[in-house]
């Protein structure tokens, strides 16, 4: 539900003092967002999106640069291939989406391809839900290419773009993905096709709030359309993703999500991420957040050697990873693991400190040694 307007207003007005004065907002894509629901728990990732802050300058800022993300030479390879996909008005993309999905519809011969373009991510929102309505009432094929969704996140609005939106003529819409990496033999990398999935699930979450608000609500389809290089050439192949899984996590994650706004009022006076600040004084801000490392941070968060660094220092259990966290209990430091291990701390009765203790035995056994407790 959107906030009333002078709430939103003040809301805006706290993330961008939080950003710093002068620093525009990095928009969140979908993959950033996919990464925060994956790690619900963490305040800090959540607030440092929701301001728009450039993680990236941010964490080399704080002597903690990040290896994240894509090269250049990547990014300018992956839009050439887009680029070639979607020549001709799309006619190579609207085949294989009717060839993958949509088989008994007729051939995609003729499509519209709408004009998106508009002022702001609220104008080129607005404009894309237009062209959305106006496309499932013309019950043709019809192309969005770099539409604007919006999503709420924790309170704030997130816009994203995906790269292509199909509407078909039965009338229901199909998010379309385009990947640079290779589709060998009708199959690509499975990870890179679940992280492809999981940026796909957060467009059809924002796709399905625009088709709520129309009557008859349009049928967002759960299989999305991933586009990649044939084996080792340049031209486009495709298979067809069903995306109901990620969709149910992700869809639960962002509901667990802390609304930007209460992690905004715990902040100090005067707190702010303006990556020019002294490194002290933006150590300190980013410290007053509190956060939730994982190992599977160094993948996905440009903040993760910073944290870990953090992490480690404080001999958090998380840095070992997840698992570990959730075995060990109530134990959150290694220091309390090892001494609960050494029979030093901890309730006996609690199972975690009486599997810890045995373990501490049978290694003492091993060893040859006699065990602490
Ligand atoms: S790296 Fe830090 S800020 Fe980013 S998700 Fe992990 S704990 Fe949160």
């Amino acid at each position: 539900m959107p906030l009333p307007r002078t709430r939103g207003t003040a809301l805006r007005q706290r993330l961008a003092e939080l950003r710093g004065p002068e620093v525009p907002a990095k928009a969140l894509d979908a993959r950033a967002l996919a990464a925060l629901a994956a790690n619900p728990g963490c305040k800090r990732r959540a607030i440092l999106d929701g301001a728009g802050v450039n993680k990236t300058a941010l964490a080399s800022a704080l002597g903690a640069p990040s290896a994240f993300g894509q090269s250049q030479f990547a990014l300018t390879r992956g839009n050439a291939f887009e680029a070639k996909v979607k020549a001709d008005g799309g006619a190579a993309l609207l085949r294989l989406v009717h060839e993958r999905l949509d088989r008994s519809a007729e051939p995609p011969t003729e499509a519209q391809v709408p004009d998106l373009t508009a002022i702001g991510p609220e104008g080129r929102t607005a404009r894309t839900a237009l062209a959305l309505r106006e496309a499932t009432e013309a019950q043709g094929w019809t192309l969005l290419d770099h539409p604007m969704l919006a999503l709420d996140v924790a309170g704030s609005p997130a816009f994203l773009e995906p790269d292509a939106v199909v509407v078909h003529p039965d009338g229901s819409w199909t998010v379309v993905e385009i990947k640079s990496f290779p589709m060998l033999d009708g199959s690509a990398d499975p990870a890179k096709v679940g992280a492809a999935a999981r940026q796909a699930a957060v467009y059809v979450l924002a796709l399905e709030e625009v088709a709520a608000r129309l009557e008859p609500a349009p049928r967002v389809r759960h299989r999305v359309l991933l586009v990649c290089p044939k084996d080792f050439s340049n031209l486009p192949t495709a298979s067809a993703v069903d995306i109901r899984k990620q969709r149910a996590v992700t869809a639960r994650q962002l509901t667990r999500l802390t609304r930007i706004e209460d992690i905004a009022d715990t902040l100090p006076e005067g707190a702010c991420f303006a990556p020019d600040l002294p490194a002290a004084d933006l150590t300190a801000a980013v410290e007053s957040v509190p956060a939730a490392y994982a190992p599977e941070c160094l993948s996905a968060c440009e903040l993760a050697f910073h944290c870990r660094d953090r992490s480690r220092a404080d001999g958090a259990v998380t840095s070992l990873g997840r698992s570990v966290r959730a075995e060990l209990g109530g134990l959150t430091t290694v220091e309390e693991v090892l001494a609960a291990a050494r029979g030093e701390a901890g309730d006996p009765d609690d199972p975690a400190v009486a599997a810890l203790r045995r373990a501490a035995e049978l290694r003492a056994e091993a060893l040859g040694v006699t065990a602490c407790h």
